[in-house]
């Protein structure tokens, strides 16, 4: 998978490498989809939703560029799989989950892998993090979002620090653009890095359930 479908196709980073390397992404699967785990798509996890396609995964996490000062926030914990992923990278990661049963069986995974430094929450990631709770600095460096939104919802931006940045597929179609925003003096400079299929981000700033 590291050869054929990330380096072959422009994942450079060797942190993001190893990272993807370390991390078995047959832990996060139901046994009937273990035998696929190394093949480049989605798969399902139950519930209707998706473990993502490791090149998209590890395309994110490199656009991102996470380091070991970085406090991240993912919304859409899904599997656990991206936040394992994000773990290795991460000072700490931050991830929200809007269905219960899949919040707990990633803290499960997570906990198995002997994964520390990540926090679960249950709730809408599109209202962000609960500004109560939010890291020392009072915001985050690093926001992924791992659901479509139909535009990037202000509560994240309202809480991506001076120069972070964040990474979320945008568009109302069933493809959308995976887009690159960065936080300049408080206006988010966006790019899109290219086309992507994602379900929707339900929630109050993203698609009515
Ligand atoms: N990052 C995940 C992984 O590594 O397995 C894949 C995420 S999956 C493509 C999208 C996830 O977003 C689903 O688990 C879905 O329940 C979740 N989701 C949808 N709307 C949400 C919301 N408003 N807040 C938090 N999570 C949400």
């Amino acid at each position: 998978m590291l050869e054929r479908d990330l380096k072959g196709r422009g994942i450079t980073d060797p942190r993001v490498l190893k990272a993807m390397a370390e991390i078995p992404r047959e832990e996060f699967l139901s046994d009937a989809y273990r035998p696929q785990a190394y093949d480049d798509g989605p798969l399902p996890i139950g519930l209707g939703q998706t473990i993502s396609q490791p090149y998209i995964v590890a395309l994110m996490t490199q656009e991102l560029h996470v380091d070991g000062n970085c406090e991240v926030l993912e919304v859409g914990t899904g599997s656990g799989y991206q936040s394992a992923v994000l773990s290795r990278l991460a000072k700490k990661v931050y991830t929200i989950e809007r269905l219960s049963e899949l919040f707990e069986s990633a803290q499960a995974v997570l906990s198995r892998l002997g994964i520390s430094n990540v926090e679960f929450r249950v709730g809408d990631g599109s209202c962000g993090w609960p500004q109560d709770q939010l890291p020392p600095g009072g915001c985050f460096d690093r926001i992924i979002v791992t659901a479509a939104v139909p535009k990037i919802p202000e509560p994240l931006t309202n809480q991506l620090a001076e120069g972070g940045l964040i990474v979320m597929p945008v568009g109302y179609g069933a493809l959308q653009d995976l887009v690159v925003g960065q936080n300049k003096k408080g206006t988010l400079i966006e790019r899109i890095v290219c086309s992507c299929r994602f379900v929707k981000l339900l929630g109050k700033y993203g698609f009515e359930g």
